[in-house]
């Protein structure tokens, strides 16, 4: 097998045509009713193995993952509440949202007051179907606009809820690059959304492309994405992969990166780890607004990872954070509200942290005593002519300064408050004149 020369440096890509193909990954897939368990999960996955090829994985219903356990598991074929002319009045096959998420099956006729104890609507929001689930207490249920909810005047209606829930499996997406090191980079991403585009698909796809841009390269971290269920999913893989939790140095739960909002970091546990330093320092150089938040246990998927047995260098790289936008758990969060721009633009936010630790190395100076002199070879010329030569030449004196074994490439773009990307390439041209030795990893 031939090994993939190509880096994140040489790599030509068209980042807008890639929005593009993003936003139609989450168009074919909006319209799947999703849950923590099921066929609308094992039909998503097929769909990302066309984009990477993911292996799929079931785990059964009633094994013990820590605390928890894996649930039954839950399909629908049809939901609907019917007047008493038999029109379907809050019809499933409209919106999957109309159902409760793991409502048990259901078939009968109720009084409007039984009937209303079962709905879930947005006053403040009354044109939104909300989205709901009731995974771990059996419970039937309809969610509705408000106006809908108003306009119900029959005294009884026939409620239907074809769905089974039954012992089954938990299904999960898994797919692993290997690179120079075993040291690994955890990209991970929640897959149990029935129909919300920015909440679940937007993170589906960008972690699906990213991972087929990555397996294309010659790389030095080891990746491995995930496509889990929120919360059981993470609590599962964590439960069956212990083993491999200790090769994590670093990861993101992605979510949230299709909306035109500002970037949102959500810190590790750790706080400081690589992976902080890394999407910390891209997003101060971005040119774009962004906010940092320091790690909580409420959220995503990092609540597993950051729990205090494992306390994984793991944080969260969203664009609004969830539940801070009107459209968030609503029928707004449609193919609408997410843009073709903004997914191209998180995967270039993405890519760039990459670059990053794959970049982040420590080097040694081989001529610490006084400045080398640069312009007898050519480091000086290598620079005329080009616009931003005054801030590379900037560069090479804080890389060679810094070169000291005890300062690795992202430190350097810290302290001299300089782009890491113009640090790396100067890194590049030191080392090339023999100026430069690069360390083994984690040697500082
Ligand atoms: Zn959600």
């Amino acid at each position: 097998m031939k090994l993939p020369s190509a880096t994140l440096d040489t790599i030509e890509m068209d980042i807008d045509q890639l929005g593009i193909k993003m936003y139609d990954l989450i168009a074919e897939l909006y319209p799947i009713c999703r849950s923590i368990t099921g066929n609308g999960v094992r039909s998503t996955l097929d769909i990302i193995k066309k984009i990477t090829p993911i292996e799929i994985n079931q785990v059964p219903s009633g094994t013990q993952v820590f605390d928890w356990t894996v649930p039954k598991e839950w399909n629908i074929k049809d939901a609907c509440v019917k007047d008493r002319d038999g029109h379907r009045i809050i019809d499933f096959q409209q919106h999957n949202l109309h159902v409760l998420n793991y409502s048990v099956p259901v078939h009968k006729k109720v009084s409007r007051a039984e009937l209303e104890e079962h709905l879930y609507s947005l006053p403040a929001q009354p044109d939104l179907i909300p989205y709901r689930t009731s995974y771990y207490s059996e419970n039937w249920g309809f969610c509705l606009s408000e106006k809908q909810r108003q306009a119900l005047c029959d005294d009884d209606y026939e409620v239907c809820i074809d769905s089974t829930l039954q012992d089954g499996n938990l299904t999960y997406g898994e797919y692993y690059i290997k690179g120079e090191t075993d040291d690994e980079i955890l990209l991970t991403c929640h897959i149990c959304h029935p129909s919300l585009c920015n909440d679940n698909l937007s993170g589906i796809s960008l972690v699906a492309h990213l991972a087929r841009i990555l397996s294309t390269l010659s790389l030095r971290y080891s990746y491995r994405f995930l496509f889990i269920p929120g919360t059981i999913g993470s609590i599962t893989w964590l439960a069956l992969h212990q083993d491999i939790t200790q090769k994590i140095k670093g990861g993101l739960v992605v979510a949230g990166v299709g909306d035109s909002g500002p970037f949102t970091y959500k810190k590790s546990r750790i706080g400081d780890a690589e992976i902080d330093k890394s999407v910390i320092h891209v997003l101060q150089h971005s040119g774009k607004g962004y906010a940092l938040r320091e790690f909580s246990p409420y959220g995503y998927d990092e609540r597993q990872f950051c729990s205090p047995g494992f306390n994984l260098p793991v944080g969260s790289l969203t664009r609004t954070p969830y539940g801070e936008y009107p459209e968030y758990h609503t029928s707004a969060d449609n193919l609408d509200f997410v843009t073709a721009g903004s997914l191209s633009e998180s995967l270039s936010i993405y890519l760039e942290v990459i670059h990053v630790l794959e970049n982040n190395l420590v080097y040694l100076n081989q001529n610490p005593k006084c400045e080398p002199q640069l312009g007898k070879r050519g480091l000086y010329s290598a620079l005329g002519g080009e616009t931003n030569a005054k801030e590379r030449q900037l560069a090479m004196l804080w890389v060679l300064n810094l070169s000291d074994g005890r300062h690795d490439l992202l430190e350097i773009a810290e302290k001299s408050k300089i782009r890491f990307q113009t640090i790396n390439q100067v890194t590049r041209q030191l080392e090339n004149a023999h100026l430069l030795v690069r360390l083994p990893d984690r040697s500082i």
